[in-house]
């Protein structure tokens, strides 16, 4: 009975300053981890006047393959399984798009250029005002995730087809595709990728089609290949 009571008095002391160890351990990570986060969900609401100041952007194109997007395929469009945007990939499949370029959909302003967290990998918004009188307007943002590299800065001003970056895997999460998106409204926030109701989405694919720069019949080769002398 002694040895227990010896041994008790050992091991309680002990028990004690592991949890306290551990709580303390616990904290510290947690603090950790919220020093990296590199956004706050709300981080960013467009102010008005820097919407007045964003270039009107008349006409869109796909942002992958060529102007109208004829060497890319839509691998799981809006709305198909609670998706948001759509999943570009080149007609190669698989991962043979990694590196590919992706080009600006329409002129506008980058308001944000990193990476959100995990799941999205390096992200690009771009911020566009519709001309006056368009149904989803004043202010839509065009968004562009798991990218490989960021090729612009927060602020800067892009026009249609200008190259931002290409195409990744989400720093390995996917096989290579460009996670796309049409949003409308002022808010800069990652957010998610999938969701029961659409939030603030519109089909990028739609949005493109009622809004693209030239006739259905016209395909123009990708902006890389058109230096390249014609034939
Ligand atoms: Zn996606």
């Amino acid at each position: 009975m002694q040895t227990l009571v010896r041994i008790m008095r050992v091991l309680l002391p002990l028990t004690l300053v592991a949890v306290l160890l551990g709580i303390i351990w616990l904290r510290f990570r947690s603090g950790l981890a919220q020093k990296t986060r590199p956004l706050d969900p709300a981080f960013l609401r467009l102010a008005p006047l820097e919407i007045a100041a964003l270039p009107v952007a008349a006409r869109f194109d796909m942002p992958m393959g060529s102007e109208h997007g004829a060497l890319t395929y839509n691998a799981q469009p809006f709305r198909i399984q609670r998706h948001l945007g759509d999943d570009l990939n080149g007609i190669g499949g698989g991962n043979s798009d990694l590196g590919d370029a992706v080009y600006a959909a329409g002129a506008g302003q980058v308001v944000y250029a990193g990476s959100p967290g995990p799941g999205w990998g390096k992200m690009i918004f771009i911020a566009h005002r519709l001309p006056d009188g368009d149904e989803l307007g004043p202010v839509v943002q065009t968004v562009y995730a798991h990218l490989a590299t960021i090729e612009v800065q927060s602020g800067q001003q892009v026009e249609r087809g200008l190259r931002i970056g290409t195409v990744g895997t989400a720093e390995g999460a996917y096989l290579a595709h460009l996670h796309f998106e049409v949003r409308l409204g002022p808010y800069v926030n990652p957010g998610q990728g999938y969701a029961d109701t659409p939030l603030n989405r519109v089909s990028p694919e739609q949005f493109i089609r009622a809004r693209r720069a030239g006739s259905d019949q016209l395909l123009n080769p990708t902006p890389e290949k058109s230096k390249m002398p014609k034939r």
